[in-house]
C-alpha cells in the first residue's frame, strides 16, 4: 500500500459513553501500532498519541523492564537476554499482550509500542485483535540507518533522577551533567554500542520484514518520515494523517 494510503475497512474507535474521548463513536475498538526501528521515536509518538486520543499506551519493552526491576520469575528468566539486546520469546509477549489488552483501561482502544516485532507476533496480534473486534492502523516511524546510530550513541540518562538526555535532540546545559541534580549522565546498559548493533541487526532481520506483512494484511497503513523533525513536528504528520478518525 502507498504511504498514506487509506484502505476501505479503516479502524475507528469505541467512545459512546465519554463525551472527553475525541475518538469518534463508531463500532470497533482502535488498535494504534507504532512500527520502527529502536531509536525511530516510538516511545515519544506513543506519549502523544495517548494525550490526544486518551487510550492507552501498551509498550512490551515497559512491560518486560517492570518484570526485571520487580526481580519476580518471569524478570529472572527475561533478564540476560534484554541485557544482550535480543528478543525475548513470542510467547511470553503474546501472553503479556493479551492479558493488557483485556484490562478495562483498553476496552476503546490501546497503542502498542514494541510489539509485534516477529512475524509469530504479528500473526498473533493480528488474532488478537480480531478477537477483540479491534480495527488497527499501523503507524511506521520511517528513519534513516544512520540518523539511529547517530541518535542512539548520544542517548545519555542521569543515574540519579532518570532524566533522559540526547546530544543531538536534548543536550544537557553543561556537556556530560544532569541538569535537574549535577550528578555525570552515564550511557544506558542497553545502549552500550555492542547492544545498540544487536538491538538494530535484531531489528533488521526479524522486524522490518514485518511491512511487508502490514501492507498485505492491515487495514490501514500510514507511513510517516520521522528522520529530520522534531518530535513535535512528527507528530503533527500524524495527526494530519489521522484526522478522520478524531472529532472537531
Ligand atoms: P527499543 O525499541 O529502543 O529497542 P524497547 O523498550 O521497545 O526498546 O525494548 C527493549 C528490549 O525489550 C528489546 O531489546 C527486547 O529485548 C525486549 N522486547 C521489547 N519488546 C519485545 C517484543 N515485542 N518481543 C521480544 N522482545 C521484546
Amino acid at each position: 500500500m502507498a504511504p498514506g494510503k487509506t484502505a476501505s475497512k479503516t479502524a475507528s474507535a469505541v467512545a459512546p459513553e465519554d463525551d472527553k474521548n475525541p475518538v469518534r463513536p463508531v463500532a470497533r475498538p482502535l488498535a494504534m501500532v507504532l512500527f520502527g526501528s529502536p531509536g525511530s521515536g516510538k516511545g515519544t509518538q506513543a506519549k502523544y498519541l495517548m494525550d490526544w486520543l486518551h487510550i492507552p499506551q501498551i509498550s512490551t519493552g515497559d512491560m518486560l523492564r517492570e518484570h526485571i526491576r520487580s526481580g519476580d520469575s518471569i524478570g529472572k528468566a527475561i533478564q540476560e537476554r534484554m541485557r544482550a539486546g535480543s528478543l525475548v520469546s513470542d510467547e511470553l509477549v503474546n501472553q503479556l499482550v493479551f492479558e493488557r489488552i483485556g484490562q478495562p483501561d483498553a476496552r476503546r482502544g490501546f497503542i502498542l509500542d514494541g510489539y509485534p516485532r516477529t512475524p509469530a507476533q504479528a500473526e498473533e496480534m493480528m488474532r488478537l485483535l480480531s478477537a477483540a473486534g479491534a480495527g488497527e492502523v499501523v503507524i511506521h516511524l520511517v528513519v534513516d540507518y544512520n540518523v539511529i546510530i547517530a541518535r542512539m550513541s548520544g542517548r545519555r540518562v542521569c543515574p540519579k533522577c532518570g532524566t533522559l538526555y540526547n546530544s543531538v535532540s536534548r543536550p544537557p546545559r553543561v556537556e556530560g551533567i544532569c541538569d535537574l541534580d549535577g550528578a555525570t549522565l552515564v550511557v544506558r546498559d542497553d545502549d552500550r554500542e555492542e547492544v545498540v548493533r544487536e538491538r538494530l541487526a535484531q531489528y533488521e532481520r526479524q522486524t522490518r520484514p514485518l511491512i511487508e506483512f502490514f501492507r498485505a494484511t492491515s487495514d490501514r497503513l500510514i507511513e510517516v518520515d520521522a528522520s529530520r523533525d522534531r518530535p513535535e513536528v512528527v507528530f503533527e504528520r500524524i495527526k494530519s494523517e489521522l484526522k478522520d478518525l478524531v472529532q472537531g
